[in-house]
């Protein structure tokens, strides 16, 4: 994933009304992959928007949460209407905040303090009990403050959320490749315990839209990066090169001896890193929720830094408690 994926952040303060004024909103689309979208997995659509739930996440009276979709939206990207949610070069600061009471609305938590962060691809996590008074660095955070409403930005990065529902406790994670290197959703689990007590097995995890196997190529050397933090990395991966093995057909393609050229790329599986890496982190599998939804494959529901370039909007993965 390109370097500068820093999506700028901004703390909005709860409001009652759209700092946008009239907010003109294009009626929802039908969604134009609803067969890829299935139980445990709905498109929730209110506000003119469609947002993708978790249906066992809504089973809690007591919780709030959603993926955005681009769909809907005041903001206008190649003559398209969409709900872009971050501070980009190409959009106006009243649209994205248009957009954000817009999806706050749609799962019903207008009341609440949108809390996001400045993403560095770190492994920084922060515990709120209130909203931080500037946007603090890192890339996952969690509470147990209701009406908190935790959201992490993405365009193909992974965005997972987390919920205790014992404790009452929620964390929204932002892990790209570096963030999943770094062990970002692993060490999310572990603020919950220390801050809250979770246990690991009460957790359930909701892994979002983001770019798919299908179509994260990447250099041959994440093998060996991946294979220096994880046990089951190979995995991970379509094909398990790293350019340093030696070529075994040396007689049949006329390639001199010695090695192999630089191998061809290979596919990264973020999904399945992440699903290990909460599995070792102590949650059940049958906690595991991932929605396999490619970010690059379904472009007409997400946006996709990949296939659209730095140009892109951004989504938003949001999750709160509501206030008793
Ligand atoms: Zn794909």
């Amino acid at each position: 994933m390109p370097d500068s994926c820093d999506y700028t952040v901004e703390i909005v303060r709860r409001r009652k009304s759209s700092p946008g004024g009239n907010r003109k909103r294009q009626p929802a689309q039908a969604a134009a992959s609803p067969k890829a979208i299935s139980a445990p997995w709905r498109l929730h659509q209110a506000s003119g928007l469609q947002v993708l739930q978790l249906i066992p996440f809504t089973k809690f009276p007591w919780l709030v949460h959603g993926f955005s979709t681009r769909v809907g939206g005041t903001s206008t990207f190649d003559s398209e209407k969409v709900l872009n949610l971050s501070f980009t070069e190409w959009d106006a600061k009243e649209n994205v905040l248009a957009n954000r009471c817009a999806l706050q609305e749609a799962i019903g938590a207008q009341e609440f303090t949108l809390s996001t962060l400045r993403q560095i691809h770190s492994d920084v996590v922060h515990a709120f009990s209130a909203t931080p008074g500037a946007p603090c660095k890192g890339d996952a955070s969690t509470t147990n403050t209701p009406e908190l409403l935790l959201g992490t930005q993405t365009a193909d990065c992974v965005p997972i959320l987390l919920v205790d529902p014992k404790k009452r406790a929620v964390a929204a994670i932002h892990a790209g490749w570096r963030g999943t290197l770094r062990r970002i959703a692993q060490k999310t689990v572990g603020r919950m315990q220390m801050e809250f007590g979770s246990k690991p097995a009460d957790l359930v995890a909701a892994i979002g839209p983001s770019i798919g196997p299908c179509c994260y190529e990447v250099s041959a050397d994440f093998v060996t990066k991946f294979a220096a933090q994880f046990p089951d990395a190979t995995e991970f991966f379509d094909e398990a090169r790293t350019g340093d093995e030696p070529n075994p057909l040396q007689w049949l393609n006329m390639k001199p001896p010695g090695h192999q050229p630089p191998p061809k790329n290979v596919h990264l599986d973020l999904w399945k890193a992440n699903r290990s890496q909460l599995q070792a982190a102590g949650l059940r599998a049958q906690n595991l929720y991932c929605s396999n939804l490619c970010t690059g494959c379904h472009r007409e529901l997400f946006f996709s830094y990949r296939k659209e370039g730095a140009v892109s909007g951004r989504m938003m993965s949001v999750i709160g408690l509501r206030g008793s």
